[in-house]
Formats: structure tokens, sequence, C-alpha cells
């Protein structure tokens, strides 16, 4: 079927590779899976994926190496969620390094799996059909960096390409759309993710760390997007 989501599902337990085949395939989706890191690699050469539901610890590879690898790939707009256990090191994984969009830690109920591939579907999709239409480029300049919003690229100030994931990129945007305002982690939530739950507060956090990792000469000591004590989060330099 033409136009249907494909989700790739990465996972070495078959119970639950099996359960969330099925599940994700009630909602819509077209699913794919695979229990081993090389499965995952002929299916990405072969398939168009939109989504990698991938653990953390497969019997052939690391998931976070290939979280890396995914990464580097071409599909700049692939989204990834990484499933992964109590005591993991979560801030590796959404962490710097690595760029998975979100995390869901095991044992996960269904419902709260959905909404993470949903929040992360929209953000993906967002990508594919702006890039489909055919628009004026909509680029914003800060601090010498240009940011393309409409073919999603970011550039520093020694024209060098800085990758951003999916989850950078919606919150770039929100950011670079509300300049000089304070903007709740709750909002930045709201806008990046499409719905709001509290638990997920420290994923902005770690986004907005990300973010800064690629944009600050100093990230401990940011310039552009600084803390807001209480509040949030202010993008504080001005567009030009
Ligand atoms: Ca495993």
């Amino acid at each position: 079927m033409e136009g249907r989501r494909t989700i790739l599902i990465v996972e070495d337990e078959p119970q639950l590779r099996g359960m969330l085949e099925r599940y994700l395939r009630k909602e819509g989706y077209q699913v794919e899976s695979t229990a081993s890191g090389s499965g995952l690699r002929s299916i990405m050469a072969r398939s168009k994926v939109d989504l990698v539901i991938l653990d953390l610890i497969l019997p052939d590879a690391d998931g976070i190496e290939l979280a890396k690898h995914l990464r580097e790939g071409l599909n700049t707009n692939l989204g990834i969620i990484m499933l992964t256990g109590k005591g993991d090191e979560v801030d590796r994984i959404v962490g710097l390094e690595v760029g998975a969009d979100d995390y869901v830690t095991k044992p996960f109920s269904l419902r709260e799996f959905l909404a993470r591939v949903k929040s992360v579907m929209r953000r993906v999709g967002d990508g594919a059909s702006r890039a489909r239409t055919p628009k004026i480029a909509e680029v914003v300049r800060f601090e010498r960096w240009e940011f393309d919003l409409l073919r999603r690229r970011l550039v520093d100030p020694e024209q060098k390409e800085v990758t951003l994931t999916p989850g950078e990129f919606s919150l770039l945007k929100v950011f670079v759309e509300n300049p000089g305002q304070v903007l709740s982690r709750e909002l930045l939530l709201d806008q990046t993710r499409g719905f709001g739950s509290d638990s997920l507060d420290r994923t902005i956090d770690v986004q907005v760390n990300r973010l800064r990792q690629k944009l600050e000469i100093d990230p401990k000591n940011p310039r552009i997007l600084k803390t807001v004590r209480g509040g949030g989060y202010i993008f504080a330099v001005n567009l030009t």
C-alpha cells in the first residue's frame, strides 16, 4: 500500500517483537521486523522505513552503535525510538552522540508506546510533507548561523552543515519562531510532540542540551538557548 508509514522493529525477544508487530499493524502501520543488527541493515537497504524501534541490546549488535550508524545514513528524516531496560544509561541513548528521538523503558504499556510512536511519526511526517511542497525557502539567521526551515538544514558560521535529528529540528524551529520569549517545558513538549505529558519533561532538557552542544561555543554557558530559572528556556539572540 502506497503512503502507509513503515515501522521497523528490531528486537530479539520474540514475544515482545511479535506483540509490537501485531499491535502496530492493527494501528494501520506497515511493519517489518527483525531480531538482529544484520537484519536491520538488510531491511534498511531494501525498504523505505519511516521509524525504527530499536532494542538497546541485541545478540549481534549494540543498539547505540546501530542508532549512530542510522543517523549517519542518507535518510535524515528517519525516526528512532530506543527500547531500553531498567538501569540502562538512558542519557547516553537520547544523548548527544546517538540521536534517538525518544526511548521507552521496558516494561512499558502499549498505550504509552503508541503515544511515542505517533509523536515521532508526526515529526517525521511533517518533514516528508514539507519536502514535497515546493515553497520559497524559509531561512532564518542568527549569530552567523543559517537555519533553513524548509530544507531542514542548519549551517554553522564556518559554512558547515550540522545534522539535526527530527526532534532537534522541531525544537529549534519552535525556538526561532518565538525568539526572546520564555518557553516553558510544557509548551515546548506540546509544540514538538503535539500532546501533553508531564513525565516527559526530562526529554526536553536532554534535547535542549543536545542542541546546545551543537550550537553553543560553550554549552555549559549558553548564549543562544538560555535557561530561565523556574520558567523554561529562551532563544536569547536576535534573528537577522
Ligand atoms: Ca534485547
